[in-house]
């Protein structure tokens, strides 16, 4: 199926470009964005200012709207799951996460996950293809339908399905347009993308924005690394530090937020906790455990209470910053590593 061009595909700089070739003021690219982003609405037919003639035209040539909501989930702690359809057919997932002084948007990607990290029900899914900017950008608008004007998206994460870094120039182009005054015009500080640590592909991430860079790190050795996230052995633990150092050194930007899925028997031990501090020496850091939630493509659990503040406490006396990520959405399998497009409601019932 030939596809027509997305408007949110492109850049707002670009679309002005695009515009005046064609004879128009630039300016209208400007209302256009108002339109699409900034009020949420992807009806070209509505968008009163622009004259009834551009927007016959635009309406010959262009589409707006990427994603169709093909069903949503609610948690009883107010996270809400949607899947989402894209106008192949394919389906990801986004998850939003109310809290009481955010509310978080968690994106995907891709579709599917090359990466076959063994703990992530997404890496068992296997990948299918990358996401567009405008897929990406519009599970934002998608996800803000749903959530209203009172519970104002104020965060975006980039750790739904996918690995970022594998589609880094949609994910920049949405990033871009996240933080675009005449689009989303959210601060970069609060956006956060989270990569499974493909070394070459940091810096270029970094140098699109200041925004904040989590880190899928679940070990302190390679030997255990390379079971759970098997990029490891391409980039294995010393080079990912070693990248983070030099762009630190380089940019003395924020700190790297260090994911941790604590498994049970594989990575919690007290050596474990003990030599994060070391390991991480000389990157500003902060470090997020988070117990490894069950799926069904897994054995893998989390540890116990007790084994979990165990761990904790290490890693808080060795000095470094530390905390536990809660489950969010656990009944409704949208708790990090949970998505997999499993049918909506089916957690619910058992
Ligand atoms: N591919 C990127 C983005 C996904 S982010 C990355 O790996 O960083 C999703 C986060 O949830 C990652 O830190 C991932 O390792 C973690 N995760 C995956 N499966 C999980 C599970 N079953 N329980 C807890 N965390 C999990």
């Amino acid at each position: 199926m030939q596809q027509r061009p997305n408007l949110k595909d492109h850049s707002i700089e670009h679309l002005r470009e695009l515009l005046s070739a064609q004879g128009h003021v630039p300016y209208r690219a400007d209302q256009i964005a108002g339109w699409l982003y900034q009020r949420g609405i992807d009806d070209l037919d509505c968008m009163t200012d622009l004259g009834v003639e551009l927007r016959g035209s635009l309406a010959e040539t262009w589409d707006a709207r990427a994603l169709e909501l093909s069903g949503v989930d609610r948690s009883q702690d107010g996270t809400v799951k949607a899947v989402l359809r894209a106008k192949d057919g394919a389906e990801i997932e986004s998850v939003l996460i109310p809290e009481e002084d955010r509310t978080t948007l968690c994106v995907s990607t891709q579709v599917g996950c090359a990466m076959a990290c063994s703990f992530c029900a997404t890496g068992a899914l296997g990948f299918s293809r990358n996401l567009s900017t405008a897929e990406i950008i519009d599970q934002v608008c998608r996800m803000r339908d749903i959530s209203g004007e009172e519970r104002r998206i104020t965060n975006v994460v980039f750790m739904g399905m996918g690995e970022p870094l594998l589609n880094l120039p949609a994910v920049i182009e949405a990033v871009q347009l996240l933080i675009h005054p005449k689009a989303f015009a959210m601060a970069p500080r609060r956006i956060t993308v989270s990569t499974v640590g493909l070394v070459p592909k940091i810096a270029e991430l970094l140098a699109c924005a200041p925004i904040n860079l989590a880190v899928s790190l679940h070990a302190t050795t390679d030997a255990v690394r390379d079971r759970l996230v098997p990029l490891n052995r391409r980039y294995p633990i010393a080079d990912l530090l070693d990248e983070l150092r030099r762009i630190e050194f380089v940019n003395t930007r924020r700190p790297v937020f260090f994911e941790y899925t604590l498994i049970e028997g594989v990575n919690d031990s007290p050596e474990d906790a003990a030599r994060l501090a070391p390991l991480l020496a000389g990157i500003p850091s902060k470090v997020n455990l988070i117990p490894m939630n069950p799926h069904p493509d897994t054995t893998l659990r989390a540890p116990s209470e007790q084994a979990i503040d165990r761990f904790l406490r290490i890693v808080a006396g060795s000095g470094l910053r530390v905390t536990l990520r809660r489950p969010r959405g656990e009944d409704i399998d949208a708790a990090c590593g949970q998505l997999a497009l499993r049918k909506l409601g089916e957690a619910l019932a058992g």
